[in-house]
Parts: C-alpha cells; structure tokens; sequence
C-alpha cells in the first residue's frame, strides 16, 4: 500500500542540519570496513574502499571468487562507489584480509576506512592520476587515520558529476587548465600538480577544526556555525600556493548515461546496486573496470563504437541495465530485510521500477540508507509492505 503525500521539504538528514550541528557525537565511528566487519542479521558484511574506482581485471576476478566462496555469491555497490560483500561467515575475516591484500587492495590496512573517494568515472588520465596520488598521501600520513570512515573526497574532471556528491574536499579540473580546491563553500585555484596535496592539506584544516569545535565532527557540514576551517593556513603549511576564487559555484552535471560512450566505452548500471558473482566476471575481458558511485560500472578502452556496442549487447544479456530509458535506471534501494534488522519489510523484493522523471529510492526504515542525492521520489517503508512515498530534496 502507498500513501502518496505532497512534495515535503527536505528529507530529515537535510532539516536536521542545525541540529547536526550542534550535536556531540556520543558514539565512535562505527564505518565498516573490508578489515573491520560488520555483523548483520544475513551474516557479516565486509565494505571494501576502492578510492580511484579502478579495478584491474584480476582483482574483479578475486572479488567474484571471494564472494562465492566466502560470501552470499552477490556484491553491493555503495553510493560512494565502494564494493560489499554479505553473508560472510564467522571467522572468514583473515581469509579475506589475506585475498585482498594478495590482489593489492589494501595497500595500508591502518588507512583502509579513510580511503573515501569519489572520482569522475570517465575521467582521462590526468584527474585520475590526482585520485592515486591523493590515495597515496593519505595512506603515507598517520593523522589521516583520524579522519572518519564517512568522510569524502571528490575528484571531478570538470563535468560535474561528482562534484555533485556532496563531499568534504572536492577537487575539479578548471575549464580552461588548472585545479579547483573546493571546501565548505569556498574554493581556490591550485596548480594540477598541488592538486593532490592541496586536497589533503584541506582535509588537515578539517581535522583541525573539527578539534577546536570539539563536538566530534565527523564531516564539515557537522562543523558548529561559525567553526573556521582554516584551508588557506593549512596550504601555506604545505607550501600549495593557492588563488581564492570568489563566487566559483560547483558544476553540476549527471552521471554517465547507461549505454556506449564516445568510441569505445560502455556504461551499464546494476540493477538495485547488487551484482551476481557471474555479473561481476561478465565485466571482463576490460582494460580496466571502473566502480561508479551511482551504482554501476564504466569500461574504457574498447577497441571500437562496434565493440563497445557488442559488450553493451553481451551486459544486456548479463543482467545489466544499459539503457536510459530502463524502467530501473534511476531505482535504488537500501539493504533491508533481510540484511538490516531495522527493515521493517523486504525493501528490494519490494522495489518497484520508476514512474516519474526523478531518481527514486526505497528504504526500510528512516534512516534512508544509500539516498541520492538532489531531488528524488522517497519510499520508506511504514510495515510489511507498505511505503510512504515524498519527494525529497531541491525540486528546482
Ligand atoms: S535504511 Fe534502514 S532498513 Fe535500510 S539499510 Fe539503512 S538502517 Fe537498514
């Protein structure tokens, strides 16, 4: 049963960000982590970082495997383009570690949960080359490791999709060459080589921040009204020469669209953001695989529009959505029941494919795990298989 109601104001997060603000964190940062698993009511849940979203092939290959044999046989996608795996059993957790650590997926397990980053999956080498090298000056510092498993950064190629996701540190490539730092509302110009470390320089000022505040921010937005993050002190400690840009609004731009891209690349979503093991492996042969935060996979480097049209055909035929005008591109859900003991019904056997023109999300309880972000249609579920239904976030 739905009970429609009108468009609302913002979902609860959003209103309850005064509230947020002021508030002490009681609790510590309980984030799961590919080391640090978290027990759910379908077994243990393991969420594994992928920081540039680049998979090489036989770390696809070793993910696939480890699911089935340690696992459920499915992998999740976070919204922030991370990789789960459920259902593991009890005392698989080394084997695991020792899986991931032989396929070069935990290159410091001290920093495995800060590794928070999303990337412009289609993004040429240059942006992604500021995405490894921020992943590497984060796993080489120890304060880093006081960062909070949620918070974010974005590196964006300029088209905007990712810098969109409403992170800590966003850093853009500008239109016309060069960097753009952007933090709390306020952005300067770096040169793309100290685009890196401008990046973590920021997030230094954050941490600081968030000491002075002393409410145990997690995130900026968490930051008291009035709490300073201090960036442009921080990047002259880091001797990152940097122009304030006045005014400078991010760009705001989509995802890529399910189907073949430019020449040789193809983008596919996966259905509710949970793939088989067989789905998974479907994705190769490819260069590379890259995990996108909106629930899906990109594939560059394919030999031709042709071959990218027959590997969009073959993914079809796997499972995937590929196309815009899917009944499902734009559906997601939470885990619910039977993962989430807080569900109060089977959110993704309830799912249902899109009607209207916005994203729409469904959730088994308030909490809205995975929600889009922008404006989309909000289910939560109200009992067993009953939904309430708004629409959430800025409509204009
Ligand atoms: S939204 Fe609620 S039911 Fe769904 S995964 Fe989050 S806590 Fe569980």
């Amino acid at each position: 049963m739905l009970a429609a109601m009108p468009p609302s104001s913002p979902n609860p997060q959003d209103r309850g960000e005064a509230h947020i603000r002021d508030r002490v964190r009681e609790r510590g940062d309980a984030c799961p982590g590919a080391l640090r698993l978290h027990r759910a009511d379908d077994g243990s849940l393991a969420r594994l970082r992928v920081p540039t979203g680049v998979l090489t092939p036989r770390q696809v290959t070793v993910l696939a495997d480890a699911s089935d044999r340690l696992g459920d046989g499915h992998l999740s996608l976070t919204s922030r383009g991370n990789v789960e795996l459920r259902g593991l059993g009890d005392g698989c957790g080394a084997g695991l570690a020792d899986l991931l650590r032989e396929a070069g997926l935990l290159p410091s397990e001290r920093h495995e949960r800060v590794r928070n980053m999303v990337v412009s999956p289609l993004a040429g080498p240059g942006v992604q080359g500021w995405a490894a090298r921020l992943d590497a000056l984060l796993c080489a510092e120890d304060w880093t490791t006081e960062l909070s498993g949620r918070f974010l950064f974005a590196v964006d190629d300029g088209r905007g999709d990712v810098a969109g996701l409403a992170a800590d540190v966003t850093l853009l490539a500008a239109p016309h060459g060069g960097a753009l730092l952007h933090v709390a509302d306020r952005t300067w110009r770096v040169a793309p080589a100290d685009a890196p470390r401008a990046a973590l320089a920021a997030a230094g000022a954050f941490l600081a921040a968030a000491r002075r505040a002393g409410t145990g921010a997690w995130r900026v937005r968490e930051l008291p009204a009035g709490q300073d993050v201090d960036v442009t002190e921080h990047l002259r400690r880091a001797a990152v020469a940097a122009e304030p840009v006045p005014e400078a609004a991010l760009p705001a731009g989509g995802p890529p669209p399910p189907g073949v891209i430019g020449d040789g690349t193809v983008s596919v979503l996966a259905r509710l953001g949970r793939v088989s093991s067989a789905q998974f492996r479907a994705l190769l042969p490819a260069e590379e695989v890259r995990v996108t935060p909106w629930r899906g996979f990109v594939l560059p480097g394919l030999a031709g529009r042709a071959a990218a049209e027959e590997r969009l055909r073959a993914l079809d035929g796997a499972g995937f959505i590929t196309r815009t005008d899917s009944p499902w591109t734009g559906v997601t859900a939470c885990t619910g029941r039977p993962g989430c003991a807080k569900s109060l019904s089977d959110v993704r056997a309830d799912a249902r494919p899109r009607e209207g023109a916005l994203p729409v999300h469904w959730s088994g309880c308030a909490r809205r795990c995975g929600h889009p972000q922008g404006a989309w249609t909000d289910m939560v579920a109200t009992g067993e298989g009953a939904y309430q239904m708004t629409v959430q976030g800025p409509t204009k």
